[in-house]
């Protein structure tokens, strides 16, 4: 199974591909984990990468290719993936086409994560990651039983860097003008499938399954 996951930042890509995964024993290769891991590693390009995702913005194509080549040469890619955060330019789309154009690995679809603007807003400046358990938490919409078990195993609610509202606000806006032609992009070669992503997890988990099939 070869899919991307597409939608704004919010839309539960990274919870569903990681069920997903579970699942079907595909990788769910997620490029802001990635960029994260370079972050906290340390390394030069970290530094750089950190910058620019600190402000929201995007990191170049060309460098987001050449970690997608790399990833998806690696053995556990080779019988699928669920991307997550890539592509998201037009440009990352076409060379993405090219790249499996190579690999005689064709995409079997783009999956739209559909979610209403208001939502996105409290998901994003909502969500927190337990720093014991690693969960991820939503103080809007997780069951107090669920922060609780973070405090009682001795957890702090972490809040992402670019999580805060100021950055949201960009990050949303680099969304519409670079991300969204990606939507098209994928439209007009009849791959995308798109799902209603609002409701719990679960729910919209059962509707991304029956467009995957
Ligand atoms: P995410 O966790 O997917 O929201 O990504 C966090 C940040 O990493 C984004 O706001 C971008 O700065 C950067 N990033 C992740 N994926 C990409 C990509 N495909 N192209 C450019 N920048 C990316």
């Amino acid at each position: 199974m070869r899919i991307v996951l597409l939608g704004a930042p919010g839309s539960g890509k990274g919870t569903q591909a990681k069920m997903l995964m579970a699942e079907r024993n595909v990788p769910h290769i997620s490029t802001g984990d990635m960029l994260r891991e370079a972050v906290a590693a340390g390394t030069r390009f970290g530094h750089k990468a950190r910058t620019i995702m600190d402000a929201g913005d995007l990191v170049s194509d060309d460098v987001m290719l050449g970690i997608i080549s790399e990833r998806l040469a690696q053995a556990d890619a080779g019988d699928g993936f669920i991307l997550d955060g890539f592509p998201r330019t037009r440009q990352q789309a076409e060379d993405f086409e090219e790249l499996l154009d190579q690999l005689s690995a064709p995409l079997d679809a783009a999956i739209l994560m559909d979610v209403d603007f208001d939502i996105l807003m409290k998901r994003l400046t909502g969500r927190r990651t337990c720093s014991v358990t690693g969960k991820l938490l939503n103080i809007f919409f997780s069951a107090p039983e669920e922060i609780d078990e973070c405090t009682a195993a001795g957890g702090e609610l972490i809040q992402r860097d670019d999580d805060n509202e100021e950055i949201i606000g960009n990050r949303l806006d680099v969304y519409r003008r670079q991300t969204e032609p990606v939507i098209e992009f994928y439209r007009k070669r009849d791959r995308l499938k798109t799902v209603d992503a609002e409701g719990s997890i679960d729910e919209v988990h059962a509707r991304l399954q029956s467009a995957i099939g």
